[in-house]
């Protein structure tokens, strides 16, 4: 292994990484992933909510700060596909005013170096390629799209399609949520989207036993390894630092370990960093040398800077109808997403929360259930139907990643940043529960929220590597280049200078696609798109 060297190194395969380093691959120039976890093993527990949520199986063993240096453990998964491996596959498209600077009460989400019309193109490849199920044109305050999606729109059971027309009725436009699954009768991951899997309503926090579930390795790296031999993972083998030339202009080797423990350092023309917005921004940090004291590609000293999450609510509502609903996360409502009459601010994005079941409602069941005071957690649970309420975080300067004296990770989330946005969409979303005969009873489930340690939840992590044209406040440039140096991009969520209020992962392929043409055409030929 020695001396090998390749075109294009990629580092970690979440769904930035995979997408790159497959859409690279068909240039025919060879192209390696370094990932520092093993392929998730596929095993009864990966439908286990005690063992997903409680025992945290598949979480990363991994320590971090918060801003007061207390330790905690971060929502990290380190497995081929990354954090796809148990995300929700909700892969929704940003809004086009997300890419302008929009206000809020706290402060500004600024504007994007893009517009919603350039990455357009690079959606609906990233749709098509994450076998996204939806229907576009149902949602009044989405952009245009040019192509429509290749799956329709997974079905809503009967409860959520009688909420649909509830909120209809009460003049919401309420969309089928673009899902990345192919949901089946006989449960094997064909696409047969009218239909569904008896049982499956294992999708958002769990890994897909089945393989049904468009997460980086099964909807890219799998198919794209085995078609295109230049194109090769290496597992277990985690980057320690990138090492520049004497000019200091160029990445010249990545330094590993391998397996077995030893050291090794790989070289390439192009070093492409996708190991999440936390992860990469402490890699640049780790990476800091006599010629870059404050660390790689930090002459702008923004590297771990500007760390944004999204203000998130798991809410619950009960009605004493039951809900036998398996596959719930199927609706979504874009109608508080901006400022309105009432409030001239944005409010942000709801969609529906994967079922609860009686497991993940231990501990947080309402003792407003006086209907049901002693009922076992899984008759409540039966009643339940869940949301999630997303608002926008802002960046801010001093919510950042650094490194402390010992090297480890200290994630400095400042509290409080623009939650006004979040309380006025859940205020607002529990009045028309009202009127639908749902809303005394709402509470928050508190699992996915980490409210001992509110900086764990890391799930939808950016911002730590912004882009744009000033080098004096961003990172990389419109391509996603490393100002600083020739050879280095980084193509996971830390590109981002604001988040907007939907999921991000679409718009992380999206870019990782594009900035994927762009390496493409650099190294040679840019091969089919
Ligand atoms: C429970 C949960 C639910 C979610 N649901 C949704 C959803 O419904 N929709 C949505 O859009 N998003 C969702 N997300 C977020 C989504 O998972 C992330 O946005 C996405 O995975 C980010 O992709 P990435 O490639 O930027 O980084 P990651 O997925 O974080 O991948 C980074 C990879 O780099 C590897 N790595 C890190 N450091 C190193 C190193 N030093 N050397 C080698 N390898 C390294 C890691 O092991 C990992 O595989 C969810 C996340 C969670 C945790």
């Amino acid at each position: 292994m020695s001396g090998e060297h390749y075109d294009v190194l990629v580092i970690g395969s979440g769904p930035g990484g995979a997408t790159i380093a497959a859409r690279v691959a068909e240039t025919g120039k060879r192209v390696l992933i370094l990932e520092r976890g093993d392929f998730l093993p596929r095993e009864r527990d990966n439908w286990n909510s005690r063992a997903v949520f409680g025992d945290a199986k598949y979480t990363a063993d991994e320590t971090f700060y918060d801003l007061h240096d207390r330790p905690f453990r971060p929502e990290l998964h380190y497995y081929v596909g990354g954090n796809s491996k148990v995300y929700g596959a909700a892969l929704v498209r940003l809004l086009p005013g997300d890419f302008g600077e929009v206000r809020h009460q706290d402060g500004i989400a600024p504007a994007w170096p893009l517009s919603y019309g350039d990455m357009e193109p690079y959606y609906v490849r990233a749709e098509h390629l994450f076998w996204v199920h939806g229907k576009h044109g149902e949602d009044p305050f989405a952009g245009v799209s040019s192509k429509d999606y290749r799956y329709p729109p997974v079905r809503h059971e009967p409860r959520i399609q009688q909420l649909s027309d509830d909120l209809e009725k009460l003049g919401l436009h309420p969309f089928h949520l673009p899902l990345g699954v192919h949901l089946t009768q006989d449960g094997h991951g064909r696409a047969t989207t009218d239909s569904r899997c008896i049982r499956c309503d294992r999708v958002d926090g769990f890994p897909c036993l089945l393989g049904a579930k468009a997460d980086a390795e099964w909807a890219v790296l799998r198919p794209a390894l085995a078609a295109r031999p230049n194109l090769s993972l290496m597992t277990r083998t985690t980057v320690e630092r990138l090492v520049t030339d004497a000019g200091g202009r160029s990445v010249a080797g990545v330094t590993v370990i391998l397996p077995d423990g030893s050291p090794h350092t790989f070289t390439a023309d192009v070093v492409v960093l996708s190991a999440g917005a936390i992860l990469s921004a402490a890699l640049l940090l780790k990476s800091a040398s006599d010629r870059y004291p404050h660390g790689l590609a930090n002459s702008s000293g923004m590297v771990g800077r500007n760390y944004m999450r999204h203000n998130n609510l798991a809410l619950i509502a009960f009605s004493r109808a039951p809900n036998p609903t398996v596959f719930q996360k199927t609706l979504a409502l874009n109608d508080f997403y901006g400022p309105s009459k009432d409030w001239q601010y944005p409010m942000g994005h709801i969609q529906m929360l994967g079922k609860s079941d009686d497991w993940q409602l231990k501990g947080a069941a309402p003792r407003a259930l006086g209907w049901a005071p002693s009922a076992p957690y899984s008759e409540v649970a039966g009643h339940s139907i869940g949301f999630w309420l997303t608002s926008e975080d802002i960046p801010r300067a001093d919510s950042r990643v650094t490194l402390r004296p010992d090297g480890a990770i200290k994630l400095a989330l400042q509290p409080g940043n623009n939650t006004a946005g979040l309380t006025r969409l859940r205020r607002t979303f529990q009045e028309v529960l009202a009127k639908l005969g749902m809303a005394d009873t709402t509470f928050m489930r508190s699992l996915y929220l980490h409210k001992a340690f509110d900086a764990a939840a890391t799930a939808h992590q950016a911002g730590t590597a912004r882009f744009g044209t000033d080098q004096a406040s961003s990172v990389l440039d419109v391509q996603c280049k490393a100002h600083d140096l020739d050879n280095l991009y980084v193509v996971d969520s830390s590109f981002m200078p604001s988040i907007g209020a939907v999921n991000p992962t679409l718009t992380i392929i999206a870019n990782a696609l594009r900035v994927g043409d762009h390496i493409a055409e650099l190294i040679g030929t840019s091969g089919p798109a």
